[in-house]
């Protein structure tokens, strides 16, 4: 039988018959994979790590009757110290469940991939703020799936955007004074400036960059409008750190 080695990220994992578990995993090579891993919740089991969210490793798999199973795993990475600090630990939660809402098995985004252990380790092992970190993936999520956010043109009829800003959920993108609708949400000028400047910094110079966390969490209620609105689902762990 063919086998197969994927390198990937846990995103969920699940009970399966007695003591197995399926986990679906974000792969490089294969996009969104679910793969049964037997005789995992038996206490002898050696490959109990690897059912945890954010493990990233190696995964050997056969494809067995359509479904995948594993056979191996070399752990690359765990993210272990996430789950010292919790309010990182929920940014990575809401960071794994934007990829489960709108991945479908088998599809593919390497860059996606890339960024996505980019920004889990400077979750992990930097300081900068987590918040800063979610909006700087939250605004790269959206480009990658080719429906980012453009801070310099109205995306209606592309006049240069310097004044008062509109997130247009209809036409999916930023808009101008002239162009809004009224269903359209008016960004305060600070969350608009915040928006671009994170948007514009490097992800490895983000800890220079200071900004106000209640403006920040502004920034991340517009973002999950604007995400649920593109994706058709609602980004629902992101609301335990609105409120
Ligand atoms: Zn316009």
């Amino acid at each position: 039988m063919e086998e197969l080695k994927i390198t990937g990220v846990v995103i969920t994992s699940i009970d399966y018959k007695e003591n197995d578990k399926i986990l679906t995993i974000f792969s490089l090579e294969l996009g969104v994979v679910k793969a049964q891993i037997k005789g995992v919740k038996q206490a002898k089991s050696k490959l109990k790590y690897a059912c945890q969210p954010f493990f990233v490793g190696e995964f050997f798999l056969i494809k067995k009757n359509g479904y995948y199973l594993i056979t191996t795993i070399n752990t690359i990475e765990n993210f272990y110290d996430l789950t010292s600090n919790y309010d990182r630990y929920l940014v990575g939660t809401i960071i794994l469940e934007t990829i489960k809402l709108t991945f479908k098995d088998g599809m593919i985004n390497e860059v996606l991939f890339l960024e996505l252990l980019k920004i889990l380790e400077t979750l992990c092992y930097e300081t900068t703020n987590e918040y800063m970190i979610l909006i700087k993936y939250m605004l790269n999520f959206f480009k990658l799936s080719g429906y980012g956010l453009n801070f310099d043109k109205c995306a209606v009829c592309g006049i240069k955007l310097n004044g008062i800003t509109y997130l247009s959920l209809g036409a999916g993108g930023l808009v101008c004074e002239v162009c809004k609708d009224e269903y359209d949400i008016k960004l305060e000028k600070n969350v608009f400036s915040s928006l671009k400047i994170i948007d514009n910094v490097d992800l490895s110079k983000l800890s220079t960059v200071k900004l106000n966390n209640n403006v920040l969490i502004k920034c991340l209620m517009l973002l999950k409008l604007n995400f649920n609105s593109i994706f058709k689902v609602k980004l629902n762990s992101i609301n335990n750190i609105l409120i």
